[in-house]
């Protein structure tokens, strides 16, 4: 397997992107209201980045940590398998994340199972979309798409005990719609066999339904408190990958900091995005992160070299100015970074994972 411990030496020097977060396309078969990447649709007229073009990007790059594949919906791209092998052979990436929705069954089931012949020394995580007990997520999502989910989670099940590197789980926007149900839904997810994490992201971002964002903090706290629980009474499964303990420590550090972040609203902890986080999009702009205000330029016009891109003096600037103006946000992906990296966090994270 890849291992993730060949990313130690980016505690200390952090000097290359181990995490990248790909948005593959914008298109999507669901319009969900608190879906920030929709908010950029129409912004940007610019083909998709091609195979070749993907492929460009990645020779660029050295090993990966971790590599999440996000959109639009990401099995929409005829090419996903190809992009997937791409990145898998030249960066061999320890973890490989693919965000869907879950409604077109059979076109990700036909991927998965290539990705995990393929891919068989990257942990291949794939998260299907929930967002509450049937009336509620087919409320945000529309109409029918929970069955259609359930549906696609109970094909990918199989795939468990033939591939050991395969992880599946269910994610969750925590939003107003769905604050008051979270404790029938984290019940539910738990009653499914085979689904290995169940995360729940808060809502972020600029979003269609801003109202969505109007979120009871106390019922956040109540939810993440729960998750915890669960965690530590060895309720709640954790990701099978060897370090899925210091992960699940993490997952619970990580919420913590995201409550504590929306209370306090300021920066609690570094943040390493354009250091060791980089965002690509489908038409090859480059960001430190999905705030998608800071753009460090494009990778059409460098090359398709990211480092081009980062040496830029525009990007250095901007990422300067992460570490100088302290900006501050809850995305789940960065803090997990920002926890992992900074040795700082070290005595806390030890202690939740002695807690486990
Ligand atoms: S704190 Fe959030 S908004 Fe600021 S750079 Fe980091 S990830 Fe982006």
């Amino acid at each position: 397997m890849y291992s993730p411990f060949r990313h130690v030496g980016s505690i200390f020097y952090k000097k290359r992107p181990i995490h990248l977060t790909f948005f593959v396309t914008g298109r999507c078969n669901l319009r969900c209201s608190y879906c920030f990447y929709l908010s950029r649709d129409g912004k940007d007229n610019a083909p998709e980045l091609s195979v070749d073009e993907i492929e460009g990007v990645s020779s660029s790059m050295k090993d990966l940590l971790w590599l999440a594949f996000s959109g639009g919906e990401v099995f929409l791209r005829d090419d996903i398998v190809e992009i997937t092998r791409i990145f898998y052979e030249r960066n061999r990436p320890s973890i490989i994340l693919f965000s869907t929705n879950g409604l077109l069954t059979e076109r990700i089931e036909d991927a998965v199972g290539s990705i995990l012949r393929i891919c068989r020394k990257s942990t291949i995580v794939v998260k299907l979309s929930i967002d509450g007990p049937e009336e509620v997520n087919d409320r945000i999502r529309g109409d029918g798409c929970f069955k259609k989910t359930i549906k696609t989670y109970e094909r990918l099940r199989r795939f468990i005990n033939e591939y050991p590197n395969f992880e599946l789980g269910i994610n969750t926007v925590f939003c107003r719609e769905n604050q008051d149900r979270m404790d029938e839904l984290i019940e539910y997810v738990g009653r499914l066999d085979d689904i290995k994490t169940h995360t729940v992201s808060l809502i972020r971002g600029s979003v269609f339904n801003g109202r969505l964002k109007d979120i009871d903090t106390e019922r956040y706290l109540r939810t993440i408190e729960r998750m915890e629980s669960l965690l530590r009474g060895k309720r709640a499964s954790i990701y099978r990958f060897r370090g899925s303990r210091l992960k699940a420590a993490q997952d619970i550090l990580q919420r913590r900091i995201i409550y504590n972040t929306i209370t306090r609203q300021r920066q609690l902890i570094p943040c390493y995005a354009g250091r060791l986080n980089i965002v690509l999009t489908e038409t090859g702009d480059l960001y430190p992160c999905e705030s998608f205000d800071m753009r460090l330029g494009n990778v059409r016009e460098h090359d398709y070299d990211i480092s081009k891109v980062l040496n830029t003096t525009g990007a250095k600037e901007i990422i300067k100015s992460i570490e100088r103006d302290r900006c501050y946000c809850t995305h789940e992906c960065y803090l997990m970074t920002n926890i992992l990296f900074n040795p700082r966090m070290y005595p806390s994270l030890i202690r939740e994972y002695l807690r486990l």
